[in-house]
């Protein structure tokens, strides 16, 4: 069970949290709000039609629910989605968490381009004499 030791806003767009293990969390005022679990905004980043998260989005106020969660009244009126300390920590944004490492990937990606589909029509002027003539 994930555990905050001690939650603060980092710098004035951002919420840091200090889990028990040590592991720092940084999320963005945005970042938060695009990821509001509530049902609403659950169904509409299944139907794929998020709606637009103004940059400069902030709460007006942070407020813990229960012991296992925060809630937060977000400047653009929302304020439905109950933020469990446990969903917050998976989707810590860290490199850590996260897997990617900043700078170039050792690995190259591989390029999937070049399937377009088109089948190869015939060449114009292509017949021409063919055999080497035996005689
Ligand atoms: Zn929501
Ligand atoms: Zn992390």
């Amino acid at each position: 069970m994930a555990r905050p030791v001690d939650i603060r806003q980092a710098s004035g767009d951002e919420l840091g949290i200090t889990w028990e293990d040590g592991h720092e969390s940084r999320y963005t005022w945005q970042f938060l709000r695009a990821s509001c679990p509530c049902a609403w905004c659950n169904d509409l980043r299944i139907k794929g039609t998020s709606e637009y998260i103004a940059a400069d989005v902030r709460p007006s106020m942070v407020s813990p629910v229960g012991r296992y969660a925060l809630s937060f009244d977000f400047s653009d009126g929302h304020s439905t989605g109950i933020y469990s300390f446990e969903y917050l920590r998976r989707m810590c944004p860290c490199l850590e968490c996260t897997g990617s490492e900043a700078g170039p990937s050792p690995n190259p990606l591989p390029e999937g381009e070049g399937f377009a589909g088109s089948s190869p029509s015939r060449l114009p002027g292509g017949e021409g004499p063919s055999g080497s003539g035996s005689g």
